[in-house]
């Protein structure tokens, strides 16, 4: 293989998941996470799956990243801070402020944001997705969710939407997501994922270090610190040139 092809494995790589079996039973193109935004969105007017935890066993974890959209600009290019839970059950405090001893990433000061990954059971593939989500949004469909539990117990005291069909829709201004009632039968298969422990650690897709040093050298020079990552990874004309007079070599010291 040809060290460019190598090379752009290496990228590709990196921008895949490990554990490259997580996709294995989807379809071509079609991952555990749901796509939620954008023209590839898989929502339409309103998708349905079947709620497989809790909030309280949602999953969160933070990333970094900085960007801005209009017009759209990457500052840092978003990865998971290695200052993250890697299961669920965590409390959220253990981790709200960055860690410079865990993460070079938050050593470097980049923007830091809290992310959530909601299992469900999608009922067109039959099998385990996630939606993985902002801070924002988890918090506007918790609202929804503890709304539709509430009105579901006048009439069924014990009733959880755990194990339960909802439909996800888009809000009508576009920002956010809205989690309703769905009317579809709960497939069974469904049931056999209910209390399964998904594979966050491999979702979540924590890189080496050498990754983000490479992704942190990348950014732009406003938005991190970038002394944190060593004379290396500073852009050529930081680094301090060489006022001496070229040192002589002759061919016999040339290594190849
Ligand atoms: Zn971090």
């Amino acid at each position: 293989m040809s060290i460019r092809d190598q090379l752009k494995q290496r990228e590709e790589d990196r921008n895949t998941p490990k554990g490259g079996g997580l996709n294995e039973g989807l379809p071509e193109g079609v991952t555990r996470y749901v796509r939620l935004g954008g023209k590839a969105s898989e929502l339409g007017e309103g998708r349905q799956f079947v709620m497989l935890a809790d909030p309280d066993q949602w999953y969160f974890y933070f990333c970094h990243e900085d960007s801005t959209f209009s017009p759209f600009v990457t500052y840092v290019k978003k990865h998971t801070c290695l200052h993250s839970p890697h299961s669920v059950g965590s409390e959220i405090k253990s981790y709200s402020k960055p860690n410079g001893n865990v993460c070079i990433s938050c050593k470097a000061k980049a923007k830091r944001k809290l992310y959530f990954m909601i299992p469900v059971f999608d009922l067109e593939y039959k099998t385990w997705r996630v939606l993985d989500i902002k801070e924002f949004h988890a918090m506007n469909l918790i609202g929804d969710y503890d709304k539709l539990e509430k009105a579901a117990k006048k009439f069924s005291k014990d009733y959880t939407l755990v194990g339960d069909v909802f439909t996800l829709t888009k809000t009508t201004d576009g920002k956010s997501f809205s989690l309703g009632s769905g009317d579809a039968e709960v497939p069974e298969e469904a049931a056999q994922f209910l209390g399964f422990t998904l594979p966050y650690e491999e979702l979540a897709n924590f890189r080496e270090e050498d990754d983000i040093i490479t992704l942190l050298t990348e950014a732009d020079p406003e938005h991190i610190d970038k002394s944190v990552l060593g004379v290396a990874a500073q852009t050529p004309s930081t680094v301090p040139q060489q006022a001496d007079a070229p040192i002589e070599i002759s061919e016999e010291d040339l290594p190849f």
